[in-house]
């Protein structure tokens, strides 16, 4: 299929381009790079552009024949969404509604959605199902409860064909491809200790540890950047088959704590790191672990990496290859 994806260019957005070239879909990406990397889509069209400029998106779709799309262009940093709530709200909702209805209104009536684990907020059952209730306890949250809900409506409306995709935590990299995470500034756990092996940062800030945890530490899913990308193709291609859509988590059903990501960082970098417990993050739920098991029967997902040490190799591979990201030269080639 030809898929546009908006938001291609960037951490998750270039690894689900390479998912779906990998088994045969024809990919145009849409950022306004504002987080994006170009280098991160080197060898695909690519188009600098906002997602609610409708002249272009029109173009877009008539021009490489769009037929489906995946919609990763949002503002993701949580803090932020606390901070100036009227930026995600302008952005995530309200460029992200002309998105929607652009796209649609041309004939374009297959989506898949980044969504995210934060709108079940502080949940109350662990794992978490896609029918626990949703609370959000941040802007980022609410702003992707809104989109899902548009869909809905969408499909009621216009027959919109689309899933919405719960992401846990990402993390890791697509070893040997050239691209992994680089967000500036960083605030994830994974690359924030790697960039500290680095010699990048001092320290690693361990955002509270008086959580009701048994190391006092939050819990957290952590995915492989690839699984996730897989499940995009899956999602994608069960649409076209003219399956039903409808929403999934994405997670392994694994929780490990920040000190034990530290420690899992520890063993597969050989060097000790750095650590301080620091004063709690606003809006860090305690615990935040994945029932994924909706989106292993309805479309057949499974993991490749499950292993939080296999993810955390390959981000390393990713640091060490591109310790200043994609802004410098690669120091030496990235080991398979
Ligand atoms: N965290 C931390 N220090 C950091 C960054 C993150 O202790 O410098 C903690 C954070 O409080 C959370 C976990 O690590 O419990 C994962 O945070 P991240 O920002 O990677 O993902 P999030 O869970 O917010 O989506």
């Amino acid at each position: 299929m030809r898929v546009l994806v908006a938001g291609g260019a960037g951490y998750i957005g270039s690894h689900v381009v390479l998912a779906l070239q990998q088994v045969g879909h024809q990919v145009i990406v849409l950022d306004n790079l504002q987080t994006g990397h170009r280098e991160a889509v080197e060898n695909v069209p690519f188009v600098l552009g906002d997602i609610a400029d409708e002249t272009l998106l029109i173009r877009l779709v008539s021009e490489y024949k769009i037929e489906a799309a995946v919609h990763l262009a949002a503002e993701s940093t949580v803090g932020l969404s606390m901070q100036d709530p009227g930026l995600f709200f302008k952005h995530n909702t309200g460029k992200g509604a002309v998105f929607l209805d652009t796209l649609v209104k041309s004939g374009v009536k297959i989506l898949v959605f980044s969504s995210s684990a934060a709108v079940y907020g502080s949940p109350i059952n662990m794992p978490i199902c896609e029918t626990h209730r949703l609370n959000p306890v941040n802007v980022y949250g609410a702003t992707k409860i809104m989109f899902e809900e548009m869909m809905r409506w969408y499909e009621q409306v216009y027959g919109l064909r689309w899933i919405a995709l719960r992401y846990f935590n990402a993390a890791g990299a697509a070893v040997g491809h050239g691209i992994g995470e680089d967000h500036n500034p960083e605030t994830h756990l994974i690359p924030i200790i790697l960039q500290t092996v680095l010699g990048k940062r001092q320290k690693v800030n361990i955002f509270g540890n008086d959580y009701s945890t048994p190391d006092g530490t939050c819990i957290r899913d952590y995915i492989h950047v690839s699984d996730l990308s897989r499940a995009h193709v899956l999602a994608m291609d069960a649409l076209s088959a003219g399956e039903a859509g409808g929403i999934y988590n994405l997670g392994n059903g694994q929780g490990f704590s920040v000190q034990e990501v530290v420690k899992v960082c520890e063993r597969v970098t050989g060097q000790k790191i750095a650590a301080e417990i620091a004063p709690r993050r606003q809006g860090d739920p305690p615990i935040l672990v994945a029932s994924a098991d909706r989106i292993k029967s309805d479309l057949g997902w499974t993991a490749e990496h499950p292993e939080l040490e296999g993810i955390v190799t390959s981000a390393w591979k990713w640091h060490r290859s591109h310790p200043w990201g994609y802004s410098k030269p690669v120091l030496k080639d990235e080991r398979k």
